[in-house]
């Protein structure tokens, strides 16, 4: 299928929607996207999620469907598993997770019965909401306990993980954060996993990239079950997806269907395989080392210009700013950032009593710049923009010439060109 200017056909059929779209696409053209969880999916992919794939009911697996007419989406749905497997170096890998949050539901419903006891990060030291929150199916179904972190390094403390297990004996360990800068020692876990005899399960949503790569510790050695999202730092479309181990497939595939989903979607499963494809590529591993220096480079420019970085650093794609001595709020780092062009998310730092809505801190991440062409002497301006708009909260004058300084800087920088659009 050949990509057509975005909304040709949308445009005559509905153009209020169509002109949505296209409003959407001058803002990610012309925003600098820090948010570290987003990313910019390629042409191909976008290709692939948006054809007639879609169309077809497939459930079940390859060969063994409750529909006919699915020797193609079979063929689809095989190559985009067969390259999970060779690309993680797994046993087996289910791509029809709709995303990161049905894939870790899918991991539970396999691992656990209504009422039993997993332990996963804590929610305000960088877990993600379906690691137990309350108000989320994690929470209410399974009974949640959580480790945080160490207060004087801001980093995982083992052996205070290993004590809490001791104690609190969780039939399962969840590894894997959403706003945690530095490397996870999944051997660590694996060890405490099972001295108290419990599953571990790796939640990669925000690393899975950095790990098809080689940048980050490997956890298919280790977990029972990896879970994780194909559209952060992989750069695929938007979606989740299963590892396991050999012993645990059956439990996997009936868990994702029919445990927690119907049909699967045959065009994000296509657009899966090419992305798994694009992460086995040079090409992919030369973008990710770039994400990971862009991100050190930017944290040090930030810690240049007097910002408390958490943990000191990154070894990751993305960090997290403490304003709280800076005495600014995230939320308000958040809005006066938005306004001159630089989207960042506000983030609770580790023992930040700021409810999360105000939260004491900024995430910062490099995938979204690093896919548009930004290079470590880039982080330098943009550090430096992002410092003035912080150091000078409410001053107009400022704000004005960051964000034209923002606009000339980002023009460096086209985003999807070929798909023209208002300009
Ligand atoms: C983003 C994320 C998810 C969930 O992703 P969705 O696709 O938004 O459901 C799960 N776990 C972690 C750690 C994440 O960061």
């Amino acid at each position: 299928m050949r990509a057509e200017p975005p909304g040709a056909f949308l445009e005559v059929t509905d153009g209020e929607v169509s002109r949505a779209i296209l409003r959407e696409l001058e803002r990610e053209r012309n925003y600098i996207n820090l948010i570290a969880s987003e990313n910019y999916a390629p042409l191909a992919i976008l290709e692939a999620q948006g054809s007639i794939a879609t169309n077809k009911y497939a459930e079940g697996y390859p060969s063994q469907r409750y529909y006919s007419g699915c020797e193609f989406v079979d063929e689809i749905e095989s190559i985009a598993i067969g390259r999970a497997k060779l690309l993680f170096g797994c046993d087996h890998a289910n791509v029809q997770p709709h995303s990161g949050t049905q894939a870790n539901m899918a991991v539970y419903m396999a691992a656990l019965e209504p009422g039993e006891k997993m332990m996963s990060m804590d929610l305000s030291c960088g877990g993600h909401l379906s690691h137990g929150l309350p108000s989320n199916f994690s929470g209410s179904i399974y009974r949640a306990v959580h480790y945080g972190l160490n207060p004087d390094t801001e980093t995982i403390d083992y052996d205070a993980v290993w004590e809490l297990a001791k104690e609190e004996q969780p039939k399962l360990i969840v590894a894997g954060a959403s706003a945690y800068p530095r490397k996870i020692d999944f051997r660590r876990f694996k060890e405490i996993a099972d001295s108290v005899g419990a599953l571990l399960m790796v939640d990669m949503a925000h690393i899975a990239g950095l790990v098809a790569a080689g940048f980050h510790p490997d956890p298919v050695p280790y977990a029972d079950f990896i879970s994780s999202t194909t559209h952060k730092t992989l750069r695929g479309p938007r979606g989740g997806f299963i590892l396991c181990k050999d012993g645990y497939r059956d439990a996997i595939d009936s868990a994702v269907f029919p445990g927690v989903q119907g049909g699967p979607l045959m065009h994000v499963i296509a657009a899966k395989a090419v992305c798994f494809k694009e992460a086995m590529s040079e090409d992919f591993r030369a973008y990710q080392q770039s994400v990971i220096s862009n991100a050190k480079a930017l944290a040090k420019k930030m810690s240049d210009e007097g910002f408390r970085i958490v943990s000191g650093g990154t070894d990751t794609h993305l960090f997290l700013v403490d304003l709280r001595e800076v005495g600014i709020t995230g939320r308000e780092a958040e809005e006066a950032l938005g306004s001159v062009g630089i989207n960042v998310n506000k983030n609770n730092v580790p023992f930040d009593s700021t409810p999360p809505t105000i939260a004491g801190g900024i995430r910062i991440g490099t995938p979204a710049v690093t896919t548009r062409g930004m290079r470590e002497e880039h982080m330098e301006v943009l550090g430096g923009l992002i410092s003035r708009v912080l150091h000078n909260l409410g001053d107009e004058q400022v704000s004005r010439e960051v964000k034209e300084e923002a606009e000339e800087f980002l023009s460096q920088f086209p985003l999807y060109p070929e798909l023209g659009g208002v300009k």
